[in-house]
């Protein structure tokens, strides 16, 4: 394995016969037969952090009614971090915009996440994962071909996180209901 730490990448074109050619900026081009790419999600808080809104590493910090630190703003969505918790998917996102239109319609709603696992939409293997909230004293990892779970416990023995690929997706309600909530 070779670490290329610190540096971006530029291009990526057709190499030698089927390989890819990476080409990194400080030139060095590196071959390879597969890409894969895991980029990571940043909130873009520049916008809420010039109006002079409370922001976070994590997104623009809003208490569990999406309040901002402005009481007339409010924020929802990959971009807030509710309570300490910046949770980038759907299901948290739905739940957040119900709970804001009671809000804001004069019934003030805090938000509840329960334990909702990500469901990574990818069809020649499905994955589901709930990621711990905090480092997990251990993993159980157990693994037939493509079906594979992955069990996070806390030193108690608790489960605290999972993921699961392939057929073991099935246990994902079994497994969920057993897990804290996201933000309780
Ligand atoms: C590749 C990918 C796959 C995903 N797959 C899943 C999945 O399988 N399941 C799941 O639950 N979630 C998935 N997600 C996450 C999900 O898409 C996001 O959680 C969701 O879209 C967040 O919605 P949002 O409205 O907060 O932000 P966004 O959908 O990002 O919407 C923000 C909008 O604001 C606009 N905008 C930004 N700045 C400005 C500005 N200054 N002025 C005006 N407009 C502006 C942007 O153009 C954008 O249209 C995926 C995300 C990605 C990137």
């Amino acid at each position: 394995m070779r670490l290329a730490l610190g540096r971006g990448l530029e291009r990526i074109a057709l190499g030698t016969g089927e390989r890819v050619a990476l080409t990194l900026d400080d030139h060095d081009v590196i071959e390879a037969d597969l890409v894969l790419l895991a980029t990571g999600l940043t909130p873009r808080t520049a916008l809420a952090a010039s109006a002079g809104l409370e922001v976070t590493a994590s997104g623009i910090a809003v208490d569990r009614t999406l309040q901002t630190s402005h009481p007339a703003i409010f924020a929802l969505g990959d971009a807030a971090c509710v309570d300490g918790v910046n949770a980038m998917y759907v299901q948290p996102l739905q739940a957040s915009a119900k709970a804001l239109a009671k809000t804001l319609t004069g019934n003030p709603m805090p938000v509840h996440f329960g334990a909702w696992p990500v469901m990574v939409k990818t069809p020649l293997l499905p994955v589901v994962a709930y990621p711990p909230r905090v480092t997990p004293a251990r993993w159980r990892i157990e693994s037939d071909g493509a079906d594979m779970s992955a069990l996070a416990e806390d030193k108690d023995g608790r489960l605290i996180g999972f993921a699961l690929t392939g057929g073991c997706v099935r246990r994902k309600v079994e497994l969920s209901r057993a897990a804290p909530a996201l933000l309780g």
